[in-house]
């Protein structure tokens, strides 16, 4: 289909390309015990593969993808690799580019296939002049991308942010958030009164790509810079909003697989019989075990009686 690549702004044969990187679907499929993904919004059915549009030209997919491998190998792989406590991770000049390539490509879904209405007119002048900055950033027509900054929180091993999340969820931790934290995958739009993010989670890699913030100083030691620097396990810090809100996706993962069918309950059950040797190895068991430890019984779906 001949149409306009969204980077280049050439009209060009466009390919389908991952919105969030193949990488990602490809490890939480290796380290699931079917082998399979579930969508979260509707968990019984199974899925391959993340979402995929005819976004970008062949030269355009090309020219992300490089930044793509070095990220994988040097940043997603440790991280999720082992439990180790991994203190820091350094980075070199792929990292900005990777990330923006994540939030721009995020944004300009958001912006084509579903809504940004929750964003304020100044949000949305904001969500242009960023997308534009991004996109002349990913081309090499400008070197920075000013105050559109790109964060990364990593969840290192077992440690969370919950101390941001106590401090803001009433209703108390979500006994869903290490399931969600380690294993969740998503992306969104999140706008407060006078912020507004994009926000793509990579399993253990959460990217946020700022659209219009104006208290930088309630980030700290989350900025990816753009020649090298380090991404560290501690001394990190993000708004208080921020942990609210994470706790409240755990939440609704929560809600989404304790709606799953009886059908499929029995289904997931036979297969965990038939692998009982696997299951304490893979990382799912182990983040819902850090869930029992810190929820008791509401770490498990409730059954009716
Ligand atoms: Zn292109």
């Amino acid at each position: 289909m001949i149409n306009q690549c969204k980077l280049c702004k050439k009209n060009m044969e466009l390919i389908d390309s991952h919105i969030i990187p193949k990488f990602v679907f490809n490890h939480l499929k290796k380290t699931s015990l079917t082998g399979k993904l579930r969508m979260t919004q509707n968990p019984d059915l199974r899925v391959q593969d993340g979402i995929k549009l005819p976004f970008l030209c062949k030269d355009c997919e090309t020219l992300l993808n490089q930044w793509e491998k070095p990220f994988c190998e040097q940043i997603f792989k440790p991280l999720h690799d082992s439990e180790s406590k991994i203190e820091s991770l350094k980075y070199g000049d792929w990292a900005l580019r990777f990330a923006v390539s994540v939030s721009w490509r995020v944004l300009e879904y958001w912006r084509c296939e579903r809504s940004l209405e929750g964003l304020s007119d100044v949000q949305l002048q904001a969500t242009e002049v960023a997308l534009e900055s991004w996109r002349k950033f990913l081309l090499g027509r400008a070197n920075q991308v000013n105050r559109f900054e790109q964060h990364v929180l990593p969840i290192v091993g077992n440690e969370l942010p919950i101390d941001v999340i106590k401090s803001t969820s009433a209703e108390g931790i979500s006994p869903f958030l290490n399931r969600y934290l380690i294993r969740g995958t998503q992306m969104d739009v999140i706008a407060s009164e006078h912020s507004a993010f994009v926000y793509s989670k990579l399993g253990r890699v959460l990217i946020f790509g700022f659209i219009k913030e104006p208290c930088r100083s309630k980030w700290k030691g989350t900025k990816i810079f753009g020649i090298e620097g380090t991404i560290k396990s501690r001394g990190n810090s993000i708004p208080q909003y921020i942990g609210k809100y994470l706790n409240e996706k755990a939440e609704f993962s929560r809600a989404k697989y304790n709606s799953m069918s009886l059908k499929q309950d029995k289904m997931v059950s036979e297969i965990q019989k038939k692998n009982l040797n696997r299951i304490a190895e893979l990382e799912i068991f182990r983040a819902m075990q850090l869930d029992v430890e810190l929820s008791g019984k509401d770490a498990f779906k409730k059954v009716p009686k």
